[in-house]
Protein backbone atom coordinates (compact mmCIF):
# COMPACT_ATOMS: atom_id res chain seq x y z
CA UNK A 1 0.00 0.00 0.00
CA UNK A 2 3.07 2.17 -0.09
CA UNK A 3 1.87 4.12 -3.25
CA UNK A 4 -1.46 4.81 -1.65
CA UNK A 5 0.56 6.00 1.76
CA UNK A 6 2.06 8.72 -0.50
CA UNK A 7 -0.58 10.65 -1.62
CA UNK A 8 -0.46 14.47 -0.69
CA UNK A 9 -2.60 16.83 -3.05
CA UNK A 10 -1.08 20.14 -1.49
CA UNK A 11 -3.97 22.06 -2.26
CA UNK A 12 -7.09 19.44 -1.54
CA UNK A 13 -7.74 21.71 1.47
CA UNK A 14 -8.20 25.11 0.05
CA UNK A 15 -9.84 23.82 -2.98
CA UNK A 16 -12.32 22.21 -0.85
CA UNK A 17 -12.63 25.66 1.01
CA UNK A 18 -12.99 27.19 -1.96
CA UNK A 19 -16.02 25.69 -3.05
CA UNK A 20 -17.95 25.81 0.14
CA UNK A 21 -17.39 29.40 -0.03
CA UNK A 22 -18.28 29.47 -3.93
CA UNK A 23 -21.59 27.73 -2.64
CA UNK A 24 -22.19 30.43 -0.16
CA UNK A 25 -23.94 32.86 -2.14
CA UNK A 26 -26.52 33.00 -5.17
CA UNK A 27 -27.80 31.38 -6.98
CA UNK A 28 -26.73 28.65 -4.54
CA UNK A 29 -27.93 30.71 -1.66
CA UNK A 30 -32.23 31.39 -1.13
CA UNK A 31 -31.33 34.55 0.80
CA UNK A 32 -29.60 38.25 -0.12
CA UNK A 33 -26.42 38.88 1.84
CA UNK A 34 -26.15 35.25 3.15
CA UNK A 35 -26.52 31.87 3.07
CA UNK A 36 -30.09 29.94 2.99
CA UNK A 37 -29.79 26.51 1.21
CA UNK A 38 -33.12 24.44 2.57
CA UNK A 39 -34.09 21.08 0.93
CA UNK A 40 -35.19 21.04 -2.51
CA UNK A 41 -35.23 25.04 -2.97
CA UNK A 42 -33.99 26.84 -5.88
CA UNK A 43 -30.14 27.00 -4.32
CA UNK A 44 -29.92 23.44 -3.43
CA UNK A 45 -31.32 22.74 -6.44
CA UNK A 46 -28.67 24.85 -8.38
CA UNK A 47 -25.82 23.14 -5.70
CA UNK A 48 -26.58 20.16 -6.98
CA UNK A 49 -26.17 20.30 -10.29
CA UNK A 50 -22.51 22.15 -9.55
CA UNK A 51 -21.68 19.50 -7.44
CA UNK A 52 -22.47 16.74 -10.07
CA UNK A 53 -20.12 18.20 -12.20
CA UNK A 54 -17.43 18.58 -9.60
CA UNK A 55 -18.24 14.58 -9.17
CA UNK A 56 -18.02 13.85 -12.46
CA UNK A 57 -14.27 16.05 -13.23
CA UNK A 58 -13.48 13.81 -9.98
CA UNK A 59 -13.59 11.19 -11.89
CA UNK A 60 -17.09 9.59 -10.34
CA UNK A 61 -20.17 8.61 -12.38
CA UNK A 62 -23.06 10.66 -10.60
CA UNK A 63 -26.39 9.95 -9.73
CA UNK A 64 -29.51 11.62 -7.38
CA UNK A 65 -31.65 8.93 -5.13
CA UNK A 66 -35.18 9.08 -4.81
CA UNK A 67 -34.62 11.74 -1.53
CA UNK A 68 -32.63 14.16 -3.48
CA UNK A 69 -29.09 12.70 -2.30
CA UNK A 70 -26.22 13.19 -4.42
CA UNK A 71 -24.26 10.36 -4.96
CA UNK A 72 -20.82 10.43 -7.18
CA UNK A 73 -19.33 6.72 -7.54
CA UNK A 74 -15.62 5.44 -7.95
CA UNK A 75 -15.29 2.07 -8.63
CA UNK A 76 -13.20 0.04 -6.91
CA UNK A 77 -10.67 -2.62 -8.56
CA UNK A 78 -13.72 -5.05 -9.26
CA UNK A 79 -17.18 -3.53 -10.37
CA UNK A 80 -19.99 -3.71 -7.62
CA UNK A 81 -18.15 -3.79 -4.93
CA UNK A 82 -18.94 -2.76 -1.44
CA UNK A 83 -18.66 1.15 -0.88
CA UNK A 84 -17.05 3.20 1.74
CA UNK A 85 -19.64 6.11 1.52
CA UNK A 86 -17.98 9.48 2.84
CA UNK A 87 -20.59 11.87 3.56
CA UNK A 88 -22.32 14.80 4.76
CA UNK A 89 -25.24 17.53 3.80
CA UNK A 90 -25.38 20.53 1.27
CA UNK A 91 -28.38 22.04 2.89
CA UNK A 92 -27.95 24.98 5.38
CA UNK A 93 -30.07 26.58 8.23
CA UNK A 94 -31.27 30.50 7.75
CA UNK A 95 -28.16 32.34 7.65
CA UNK A 96 -25.92 29.88 8.40
CA UNK A 97 -22.23 29.22 7.64
CA UNK A 98 -20.18 28.03 4.44
CA UNK A 99 -18.82 25.21 6.48
CA UNK A 100 -21.68 23.21 8.36
CA UNK A 101 -21.60 19.89 6.10
CA UNK A 102 -21.06 20.86 2.37
CA UNK A 103 -16.89 20.48 3.88
CA UNK A 104 -17.69 17.26 4.60
CA UNK A 105 -18.75 16.61 0.63
CA UNK A 106 -15.81 18.17 -0.37
CA UNK A 107 -13.63 16.22 1.86
CA UNK A 108 -15.08 13.58 -0.12
CA UNK A 109 -14.56 14.32 -3.60
CA UNK A 110 -10.97 15.74 -3.12
CA UNK A 111 -10.29 12.25 -1.41
CA UNK A 112 -11.74 10.47 -4.37
CA UNK A 113 -10.06 13.07 -7.22
CA UNK A 114 -6.87 12.17 -5.55
CA UNK A 115 -7.51 8.35 -6.21
CA UNK A 116 -8.84 8.68 -9.41
CA UNK A 117 -6.19 11.07 -11.07
CA UNK A 118 -3.37 8.89 -10.23
CA UNK A 119 -5.07 5.52 -11.25
CA UNK A 120 -5.61 4.18 -8.29
CA UNK A 121 -8.08 1.12 -7.66
CA UNK A 122 -9.30 0.19 -3.92
CA UNK A 123 -10.30 -3.47 -2.98
CA UNK A 124 -13.67 -1.72 -2.79
CA UNK A 125 -15.74 1.27 -4.12
CA UNK A 126 -15.87 5.00 -3.11
CA UNK A 127 -18.87 7.07 -3.10
CA UNK A 128 -19.62 10.95 -1.69
CA UNK A 129 -22.74 11.49 -0.61
CA UNK A 130 -24.09 14.76 -0.44
CA UNK A 131 -27.69 15.09 1.54
CA UNK A 132 -30.22 17.53 1.13
CA UNK A 133 -32.23 17.72 4.35
CA UNK A 134 -30.11 17.39 7.63
CA UNK A 135 -30.70 20.57 8.75
CA UNK A 136 -34.64 19.93 8.82
CA UNK A 137 -34.76 23.81 8.11
CA UNK A 138 -37.82 23.37 5.42
CA UNK A 139 -39.74 20.38 6.33
CA UNK A 140 -40.67 19.89 9.85
CA UNK A 141 -38.28 16.67 9.90
CA UNK A 142 -34.42 16.02 9.27
CA UNK A 143 -31.69 13.85 8.18
CA UNK A 144 -34.27 12.80 5.18
CA UNK A 145 -31.74 11.85 2.99
CA UNK A 146 -29.97 10.04 5.45
CA UNK A 147 -32.90 8.21 7.45
CA UNK A 148 -34.10 6.69 3.64
CA UNK A 149 -30.59 5.61 2.50
CA UNK A 150 -30.42 3.31 5.74
CA UNK A 151 -33.87 2.38 5.55
CA UNK A 152 -35.58 4.21 8.76
CA UNK A 153 -39.25 4.73 8.67
CA UNK A 154 -40.44 8.42 8.43
CA UNK A 155 -43.90 7.31 8.09
CA UNK A 156 -46.10 9.12 5.26
CA UNK A 157 -44.63 12.43 5.03
CA UNK A 158 -45.66 13.30 1.94
CA UNK A 159 -48.13 16.36 3.37
CA UNK A 160 -45.97 17.85 5.69
CA UNK A 161 -45.56 21.72 4.90
CA UNK A 162 -43.23 24.55 4.55
CA UNK A 163 -43.80 27.79 5.40
CA UNK A 164 -45.44 28.83 2.52
CA UNK A 165 -47.49 25.62 2.81
CA UNK A 166 -45.37 23.73 -0.31
CA UNK A 167 -46.33 19.88 0.55
CA UNK A 168 -42.99 17.55 1.01
CA UNK A 169 -45.11 16.00 -2.31
CA UNK A 170 -45.05 19.57 -4.16
CA UNK A 171 -41.58 20.18 -3.61
CA UNK A 172 -40.38 16.91 -4.74
CA UNK A 173 -41.91 16.90 -7.95
CA UNK A 174 -40.20 20.42 -8.26
CA UNK A 175 -37.13 18.62 -8.45
CA UNK A 176 -37.96 15.92 -10.35
CA UNK A 177 -38.86 13.20 -7.41
CA UNK A 178 -41.67 11.06 -6.57
CA UNK A 179 -42.03 11.18 -2.47
CA UNK A 180 -43.84 7.65 -2.99
CA UNK A 181 -40.98 6.39 -4.25
CA UNK A 182 -38.53 7.68 -1.71
CA UNK A 183 -38.31 4.40 0.20
CA UNK A 184 -36.46 3.26 -2.71
CA UNK A 185 -33.54 5.38 -1.47
CA UNK A 186 -32.90 2.86 1.21
CA UNK A 187 -29.21 0.59 0.02
CA UNK A 188 -28.75 -3.04 0.55
CA UNK A 189 -26.62 -3.62 3.61
CA UNK A 190 -24.54 -5.79 2.16
CA UNK A 191 -23.34 -3.27 -0.86
CA UNK A 192 -22.16 -0.44 2.36
CA UNK A 193 -19.00 -1.41 4.11
CA UNK A 194 -18.76 2.03 6.22
CA UNK A 195 -19.62 5.70 5.77
CA UNK A 196 -17.15 8.25 7.03
CA UNK A 197 -18.47 11.75 7.64
CA UNK A 198 -16.21 15.05 7.98
CA UNK A 199 -17.53 17.68 9.86
CA UNK A 200 -16.61 21.35 11.62
CA UNK A 201 -16.41 20.51 15.55
CA UNK A 202 -19.90 23.58 15.64
CA UNK A 203 -18.18 24.13 19.28
CA UNK A 204 -15.37 25.30 21.10
CA UNK A 205 -13.39 22.53 22.29
CA UNK A 206 -10.86 21.82 20.05
CA UNK A 207 -9.82 25.55 19.79
CA UNK A 208 -9.36 24.91 23.32
CA UNK A 209 -7.18 22.58 23.75
CA UNK A 210 -5.31 23.75 20.40
CA UNK A 211 -5.98 20.85 17.92
CA UNK A 212 -7.49 20.75 14.83
CA UNK A 213 -9.22 17.98 14.68
CA UNK A 214 -10.61 15.04 16.37
CA UNK A 215 -12.26 11.66 15.88
CA UNK A 216 -15.71 11.55 17.10
CA UNK A 217 -16.45 8.26 19.42
CA UNK A 218 -20.81 9.31 19.41
CA UNK A 219 -23.07 11.35 18.87
CA UNK A 220 -25.19 11.75 21.53
CA UNK A 221 -28.09 11.12 23.11
CA UNK A 222 -31.25 13.42 23.82
CA UNK A 223 -33.93 13.49 26.16
CA UNK A 224 -36.03 16.40 25.98
CA UNK A 225 -38.99 17.35 27.83
CA UNK A 226 -41.49 20.31 28.95
CA UNK A 227 -41.97 20.84 32.69
CA UNK A 228 -45.44 22.42 33.77
CA UNK A 229 -45.51 24.17 36.76
CA UNK A 230 -48.91 25.06 38.03
CA UNK A 231 -48.67 27.59 40.74
CA UNK A 232 -51.77 30.00 42.10
CA UNK A 233 -52.02 33.46 39.92
CA UNK A 234 -53.04 36.43 42.38
CA UNK A 235 -52.55 40.40 42.96
CA UNK A 236 -48.94 41.32 42.81
CA UNK A 237 -49.78 43.76 45.33
CA UNK A 238 -52.55 42.42 48.00
CA UNK A 239 -50.78 38.77 48.69
CA UNK A 240 -47.94 38.17 50.84
CA UNK A 241 -44.98 36.58 49.64
CA UNK A 242 -45.55 33.89 52.42
CA UNK A 243 -48.77 32.84 50.90
CA UNK A 244 -48.10 33.05 47.38
CA UNK A 245 -47.58 29.64 44.98
CA UNK A 246 -45.53 31.80 42.29
CA UNK A 247 -45.05 29.25 39.24
CA UNK A 248 -42.58 31.41 37.68
CA UNK A 249 -39.78 31.86 40.79
CA UNK A 250 -40.39 28.14 41.30
CA UNK A 251 -39.26 27.53 37.68
CA UNK A 252 -36.39 29.37 37.80
CA UNK A 253 -35.43 27.80 40.74
CA UNK A 254 -35.84 24.68 38.70
CA UNK A 255 -33.70 26.07 35.92
CA UNK A 256 -30.77 27.08 38.31
CA UNK A 257 -31.17 23.32 39.84
CA UNK A 258 -30.66 22.06 36.65
CA UNK A 259 -27.77 23.73 35.77
CA UNK A 260 -25.82 23.63 39.31
CA UNK A 261 -26.81 19.59 38.61
CA UNK A 262 -25.10 19.14 35.05
CA UNK A 263 -22.09 21.16 36.16
CA UNK A 264 -21.60 19.00 39.08
CA UNK A 265 -21.55 16.13 36.41
CA UNK A 266 -19.15 18.05 33.67
CA UNK A 267 -18.40 14.94 32.15
CA UNK A 268 -21.46 13.31 31.67
CA UNK A 269 -24.11 15.19 30.42
CA UNK A 270 -25.33 18.53 29.22
CA UNK A 271 -28.73 20.41 30.31
CA UNK A 272 -30.47 22.93 29.07
CA UNK A 273 -33.13 24.95 29.40
CA UNK A 274 -33.65 26.69 26.57
CA UNK A 275 -37.13 28.20 26.55
CA UNK A 276 -39.82 29.44 29.55
CA UNK A 277 -42.66 30.60 29.78
CA UNK A 278 -44.89 32.18 32.04
CA UNK A 279 -48.56 32.92 32.31
CA UNK A 280 -50.63 34.81 32.35
CA UNK A 281 -47.79 37.11 31.84
CA UNK A 282 -48.53 40.45 33.18
CA UNK A 283 -46.69 43.08 35.69
CA UNK A 284 -49.20 43.22 38.19
CA UNK A 285 -49.79 39.77 38.51
CA UNK A 286 -48.45 36.78 40.28
CA UNK A 287 -47.52 33.93 37.64
CA UNK A 288 -50.12 31.36 38.02
CA UNK A 289 -48.38 28.76 35.59
CA UNK A 290 -44.88 28.40 33.88
CA UNK A 291 -43.79 25.42 31.60
CA UNK A 292 -39.66 24.98 30.80
CA UNK A 293 -38.18 23.03 28.29
CA UNK A 294 -35.34 20.75 29.41
CA UNK A 295 -33.12 19.28 26.73
CA UNK A 296 -30.16 16.48 28.59
CA UNK A 297 -27.02 15.12 25.60
CA UNK A 298 -25.14 12.23 27.03
CA UNK A 299 -23.26 9.99 24.97
CA UNK A 300 -24.22 7.21 27.56
CA UNK A 301 -27.47 6.06 27.67
CA UNK A 302 -27.69 5.15 31.46
CA UNK A 303 -26.01 8.18 32.06
CA UNK A 304 -28.77 9.92 29.83
CA UNK A 305 -31.44 7.62 31.61
CA UNK A 306 -29.99 8.84 35.28
CA UNK A 307 -29.82 12.23 34.47
CA UNK A 308 -33.74 12.44 33.61
CA UNK A 309 -34.92 10.89 36.73
CA UNK A 310 -32.16 12.96 38.75
CA UNK A 311 -34.08 16.05 36.86
CA UNK A 312 -37.46 14.55 37.72
CA UNK A 313 -36.34 14.62 41.15
CA UNK A 314 -35.09 17.55 41.96
CA UNK A 315 -38.23 19.34 40.15
CA UNK A 316 -40.39 17.41 42.22
CA UNK A 317 -38.07 18.97 45.35
CA UNK A 318 -38.27 21.78 44.32
CA UNK A 319 -42.49 22.05 43.71
CA UNK A 320 -42.93 20.46 46.86
CA UNK A 321 -41.59 23.17 48.94
CA UNK A 322 -43.05 25.99 46.82
CA UNK A 323 -46.52 23.96 46.98
CA UNK A 324 -46.87 23.80 42.90
CA UNK A 325 -48.08 21.36 40.71
CA UNK A 326 -46.09 19.63 38.24
CA UNK A 327 -45.92 17.21 35.34
CA UNK A 328 -43.44 16.08 32.58
CA UNK A 329 -44.91 16.28 28.98
CA UNK A 330 -43.65 15.68 25.48
CA UNK A 331 -40.75 13.68 26.48
CA UNK A 332 -38.62 12.24 23.35
CA UNK A 333 -35.31 10.25 23.91
CA UNK A 334 -32.88 10.16 21.16
CA UNK A 335 -30.22 6.97 22.08
CA UNK A 336 -26.60 7.95 21.59
CA UNK A 337 -25.38 6.74 18.83
CA UNK A 338 -21.82 5.51 18.87
CA UNK A 339 -19.07 5.11 16.20
CA UNK A 340 -17.50 2.20 15.45
CA UNK A 341 -14.49 2.22 18.05
CA UNK A 342 -12.32 0.31 15.24
CA UNK A 343 -12.78 2.96 13.04
CA UNK A 344 -12.35 5.71 15.85
CA UNK A 345 -8.85 3.74 16.11
CA UNK A 346 -8.23 4.12 12.68
CA UNK A 347 -8.90 8.14 12.86
CA UNK A 348 -6.82 8.21 15.77
CA UNK A 349 -3.87 6.85 14.17
CA UNK A 350 -4.00 9.37 11.38
CA UNK A 351 -4.24 11.68 13.50
CA UNK A 352 -1.74 11.20 15.31
CA UNK A 353 0.18 10.25 11.92
CA UNK A 354 -0.12 14.09 11.05
CA UNK A 355 1.68 15.06 14.22
CA UNK A 356 -1.28 16.65 15.64
CA UNK A 357 -2.10 15.98 19.41
CA UNK A 358 -5.32 12.70 19.49
CA UNK A 359 -8.46 14.49 21.18
CA UNK A 360 -11.77 11.92 20.86
CA UNK A 361 -14.75 13.65 21.33
CA UNK A 362 -18.46 12.86 21.59
CA UNK A 363 -20.56 14.96 18.78
CA UNK A 364 -22.94 17.21 21.08
CA UNK A 365 -24.57 18.07 17.63
CA UNK A 366 -26.99 15.51 15.37
CA UNK A 367 -25.45 14.61 12.22
CA UNK A 368 -26.32 12.36 9.27
CA UNK A 369 -24.11 10.23 10.89
CA UNK A 370 -26.69 9.36 13.44
CA UNK A 371 -28.52 7.14 11.41
CA UNK A 372 -26.09 5.26 10.11
CA UNK A 373 -24.07 4.26 13.32
CA UNK A 374 -26.60 1.33 14.35
CA UNK A 375 -26.81 0.25 10.75
CA UNK A 376 -22.93 0.16 9.21
CA UNK A 377 -19.77 0.96 10.98
CA UNK A 378 -19.79 4.81 11.16
CA UNK A 379 -16.80 7.01 11.81
CA UNK A 380 -16.51 10.94 12.27
CA UNK A 381 -13.93 13.47 11.91
CA UNK A 382 -14.22 16.91 13.33
CA UNK A 383 -12.71 19.95 12.75
CA UNK A 384 -12.00 22.65 14.89
CA UNK A 385 -14.61 26.04 14.35
CA UNK A 386 -12.57 28.77 15.14
CA UNK A 387 -14.40 30.62 17.86
CA UNK A 388 -16.78 27.95 18.43
CA UNK A 389 -19.18 29.27 15.86
CA UNK A 390 -21.32 27.57 13.48
CA UNK A 391 -25.15 28.21 12.44
CA UNK A 392 -24.34 31.98 11.68
CA UNK A 393 -22.49 33.81 8.82
CA UNK A 394 -18.99 34.59 10.97
CA UNK A 395 -18.22 30.08 10.57
CA UNK A 396 -15.24 29.68 9.70
CA UNK A 397 -12.07 27.20 9.00
CA UNK A 398 -8.77 27.03 9.05
CA UNK A 399 -7.43 25.83 5.49
CA UNK A 400 -4.35 23.77 6.93
CA UNK A 401 -7.27 22.20 9.36
CA UNK A 402 -9.16 20.89 6.07
CA UNK A 403 -6.08 20.14 5.04
CA UNK A 404 -4.46 17.84 7.38
CA UNK A 405 -8.56 16.71 7.61
CA UNK A 406 -8.13 15.66 3.93
CA UNK A 407 -4.68 14.00 4.41
CA UNK A 408 -6.04 11.97 7.89
CA UNK A 409 -8.97 11.04 5.16
CA UNK A 410 -6.71 9.35 2.97
CA UNK A 411 -5.08 7.36 5.22
CA UNK A 412 -8.08 6.21 6.59
CA UNK A 413 -9.13 4.87 3.43
CA UNK A 414 -5.96 3.17 2.32
CA UNK A 415 -5.70 1.42 6.07
CA UNK A 416 -9.34 0.88 5.68
CA UNK A 417 -9.09 -3.06 4.49
CA UNK A 418 -6.31 -3.61 8.12
CA UNK A 419 -9.48 -2.71 10.09
CA UNK A 420 -12.16 -3.84 8.02
CA UNK A 421 -12.71 -7.54 6.96
CA UNK A 422 -12.54 -6.92 2.65
CA UNK A 423 -11.29 -9.60 0.40
CA UNK A 424 -7.71 -9.59 1.28
CA UNK A 425 -6.72 -8.11 -2.08
CA UNK A 426 -4.38 -4.90 -2.14
CA UNK A 427 -5.32 -1.90 -4.38
CA UNK A 428 -4.33 -2.04 -7.80
CA UNK A 429 -2.75 0.59 -10.27
CA UNK A 430 -5.49 0.45 -13.58
ZN1 LIG B 1 -24.10 19.95 9.69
Amino acid sequence: MNKLERIVEHDAGARAVRRCEELGCEPYSDMRGGLFRPYLGAAHKAAMATLRGWMHDAGMSVRTDPAGTVIGRYEGAEANAPALLIGSHIDSVWNGGFYDGALGVMLGVECVAAFASRGIRLPFALEVVAFGDEEGSRFPLSMLGSRAMAGKAVGDVSQMRDRTGATLHEAMRGAGLDVGRMGEARRNRQDILAYLEAHIEQGPVLEHADAPLAAVSAIAGIQRFYVRVQGQAGHAGTVPLSMRRDALAAACEMVLGIEALARAHVDDFVATVGKIEAHPGAVNVIPGSASLSVEIRSADAQCLERAFLQVKDLVGGIAGRRHVGWEVQDHQTFAPAPCDGRLVDLLRSGIRAEGMPEHVLVSGAGHDAMMMTDWVPTAMLFLRSPGGISHHPDESVIVADVQAAFAVMVNFITRLPEVLDISARQGTVV
